[in-house]
């Protein structure tokens, strides 16, 4: 048996290796630098740990979470493990005490905070000792295309440099955007560092988008057929998150809820309940979440779509973390986008960044309308590979039929060209259905031949058969406050009959929920 997979075994007790762990482990092994982005619960700290273990010397793990800190050790040293951890919860009696455990090799793995590297005695110290790696957990807060970012993170490079001979440098994080992972190569000056992406597949989620459903009729009917069970409601306002929670309350009342303007206290309580199952439905904002690992939750509804893919995939990761299936429904209307975009125009941040913030809500908007794998687009989207479709979405199962969309998609793009200049998708729309729209007077683009020859449409479909159009690349999508769409070479070849548009048409008369296979 190799080493790694006896200590996986002797220390924690587990028999085999989950994807990409063993690979990561080797690397570190070899002393080559290692990104490794994995969800969080994916099993990332063995993956520094168990080579910790092998290296000669000590290795020291740089992490922002000071409760994680003191729970990773407390269990490291119940594994009979030595490692100690040093942060601003300590005096400076009990950081002497670990120092020089550190310093008589007592001290296998050193848990620390960024800021420590700011103490000049400490980085001295450890100057003159024979650290082996250093392991970087949540390396995105080096990044301030993260949604962390932390000053004390810059440190670390100047650190790392300071040791005659480099340790090997091995970071992680759950953040997977390709923008983050550049800088923390760049920052943190990584030496030809070996990227692996992994595990954010996860095969007991059903991935479900519904569009153009009755969203208060839809959550009641859920929620009452799946009344025993445990699950999460998300909404993109307070406001929001107290009027699903009264219109829920006034039927369920184990239903509690969970926002920022709340008092401190009463969060904690509903919190509580909820993980002690008192309540089993908690509607929240994404405010809630951070940290908790309840494994019975058997569905997270987005009562609202959620800002981006990372904040969407990480709050459907609350769901099912016991391994049963779980269910992931995302109710999804236009008015959505408008209060992600109110949101992010009336935010504080930086013009830069709310412009990045505008091309991701873009991404999600393409989720939804995508006819594609739903678990597909994700995984894509983390640049993990993942073959074929995975049968269980709502693109890829349930009742559809390939419709041949050419002739209405000829439509749509011959109305974009003839409209001569880009607009946004309303435009489009109302130009489409025959508007009397003063702005569509105002631009005379009632004069169009393509003037309402959609006009059987309503537009709602209208708008969002213009979505999955752009989903799909028939249109390019320049994101932005005021967004608006242009041809492109594959609306060329669409015009020109050199293409066909196939989409798939949902049933309508397909059952929406399929409990009874789930639960
Ligand atoms: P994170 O990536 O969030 O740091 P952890 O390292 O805490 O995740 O791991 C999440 C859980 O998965 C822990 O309970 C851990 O013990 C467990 N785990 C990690 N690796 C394995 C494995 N190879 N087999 C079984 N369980 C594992
Ligand atoms: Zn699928």
């Amino acid at each position: 048996m190799n080493k790694a997979i006896s200590i996986l075994n002797k220390y924690f007790g587990y028999d085999s290796f989950r994807r990409g762990q063993e690979e990561i482990i080797n690397t570190v092994n070899d002393k080559k630098d290692v990104l490794a982005v994995m969800p969080t619960g994916g099993g990332k700290s063995i993956c520094y740990q168990i080579p910790a273990l092998m290296l000669e010397g000590i290795t020291i793990v740089i992490s922002p979470l000071i409760s994680l800190m003191k729970d990773q050790v407390d269990t490291l040293n119940e594994l009979e493990i030595k490692a100690a951890y040093i942060n601003s919860s300590l005096s400076d009696n009990e950081i002497f005490y670990i120092l020089t455990d550190v310093k008589n090799k007592k001290t296998k793995i050193l848990y620390i905070a960024p800021e420590r590297l700011n103490s000049m005695s400490f980085v001295n110290l450890m100057k003159n000792l024979d650290v082996s790696m250093i392991a970087i957990d949540e390396a995105h807060c080096v990044s301030q295309w993260g949604h962390d970012f932390r000053k004390s993170y810059r440190n670390i490079p100047d650190f790392i440099n300071i040791f005659p001979k480099r340790p090997v440098v091995a970071c992680f994080t759950a953040t997977a955007t390709k923008e983050v992972r550049d800088d923390i190569v760049s920052v943190l000056e990584l030496r030809n560092p070996k990227v692996f992406i992994t595990g954010f597949n996860r095969e007991n989620l059903k991935i479900k988008v519904i569009k153009g459903e009755v969203k208060k009729k839809y959550i009641l009917d859920y929620v009452g057929k799946n009344s025993g069970q445990s699950g999460i409601v998300y909404c993109s306002t307070r406001k929001e998150v107290d009027s699903v929670y009264e219109l829920l309350f006034g039927k369920f009342r184990t239903v509690t809820r969970y926002h920022g303007g709340l008092s401190d206290e009463e969060r904690k309580r509903n919190q509580e309940n909820f993980i002690y199952d008192k309540s089993n439905i908690i509607v929240a904002t994404n405010a809630f979440g951070m940290g908790i690992d309840k494994p019975n939750v058997r569905y997270v509804i987005h009562y609202n779509m959620p800002r981006n893919i990372e904040n969407y995939y990480q709050e459907i990761g609350r769901a099912g973390r016991d391994g049963l299936n779980s269910e992931c429904i995302m109710l999804y209307s236009p008015r959505d986008v408008q209060i992600q975009k109110f949101l992010i125009e009336n935010s504080t941040e930086s013009e830069e960044r709310k412009a990045h913030e505008y091309k991701k809500l873009r991404t999600i908007t393409d989720f939804i309308h995508t006819d594609n794998c739903l678990r597909n687009y994700i995984l894509d989207y983390f640049e993990e590979k993942y073959e074929g479709e995975c049968g269980t979405c709502s693109n890829c199962s349930g009742n559809y039929e390939m419709t041949d969309r050419t002739i209405d998609a000829q439509k749509v793009l011959s109305c974009v060209y003839r409209m001569k200049r880009p607009y946004g998708i309303n435009m489009i729309v109302d130009v489409l259905k025959g508007s009397k729209n003063q702005k569509v007077l105002g631009f005379k683009l009632n004069e169009l031949t393509t003037y309402g020859i959609m006009k059987e449409y309503t537009k709602e479909d209208l708008k969002s058969f213009v979505n999955t159009l752009i989903a799909h690349n028939y249109l390019d999508y320049i994101d932005g406050e005021f967004p608006v769409v242009t041809g492109n070479e594959k609306s060329v070849r669409v015009l020109k009959s050199q293409e066909k548009v196939l989409f798939k048409n949902v049933k309508k008369s397909a059952p929406v929920f399929e409990h009874n296979e789930l639960f």
